[in-house]
């Protein structure tokens, strides 16, 4: 197998690879480490990350695509709540136990519920990542809800903190574990002992939530 993968230098110590969800894989390495000795330690690796390239293909390739019918299910913060298309005038989205739309933006429902998920999300996580930053003692640059792919969060080199709006289709102490995860990494970059040791006194319960996740995160991938 012809291993593709992408070198990234950083100030750290230490080799890591990484598999992406989308399969791809990335090397972060040390500054003075060549080429030559990446792609050994790469290749001695080889096992591992076909491993965990099979294990990517788990997840579906094609997504389910929502019609935005009435009875058409909808997830936010771990439950299914149903749509209904109605007569009357709704300026975007009116959620309260369930969803509601006008047929007249039926049409346009996929880049509304997009608007609402983005917005949700960052008023759920705002206040949750300034919790954590403040018992973890540290600070991040500015923080973000965006669409990713095959991610659920990530952390810039300039310390800003951006999160998957997807998340937020995901139970509340799934959201916590991921926003107390990409936190901790401002401390430990990767996930050593260390990491989950810091992460396990912020999140006792953060087992419970990477179960959850390896279960139903593929839910998460297909849009609401
Ligand atoms: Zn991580």
């Amino acid at each position: 197998m012809l291993l593709e993968y992408e070198v990234k230098y950083s100030t750290r110590r230490t080799l890591n690879i990484t598999v992406e969800r989308d399969r791809k894989i990335t090397v972060r390495a040390p500054e003075h480490l060549s080429l030559e000795k990446i792609d050994s330690i790469v290749q001695s690796k080889k096992q591992w990350i076909k491993e965990k390239i099979h294990h990517a293909q788990k997840y579906p390739e094609t997504p389910v695509v929502k019609k935005f019918v009435s009875g058409e299910t909808l997830m936010y913060l771990g439950k299914n709540y149903q749509l209904l298309v109605v007569d009357e005038d709704i300026e975007g989205i009116d959620f309260n136990q369930r969803f509601r739309i006008s047929r007249k933006n039926q049409v346009r429902a996929n880049g509304l519920f997009k608007t609402w998920y983005l917005e949700q999300a960052l008023q759920k996580i705002e206040p949750l990542a300034k919790q954590y930053a403040k018992y973890l003692g540290v600070e991040y640059a500015e923080l973000k809800t965006s669409e990713m792919k095959y991610r659920w969060g990530s952390c810039t080199p300039a310390n800003n903190i951006i999160f998957n709006w997807r998340i937020i289709k995901a139970p509340m102490y799934v959201v916590n574990y991921l926003v107390a995860h990409e936190l901790v990494h401002l401390i430990e970059d990767n996930h050593t002992p260390r990491f989950w040791n810091i992460l396990s006194i912020q999140v006792p319960y953060y087992q419970k939530a990477k179960a959850w996740l390896k279960t139903n995160g593929h839910l998460l991938e297909v849009d609401f």
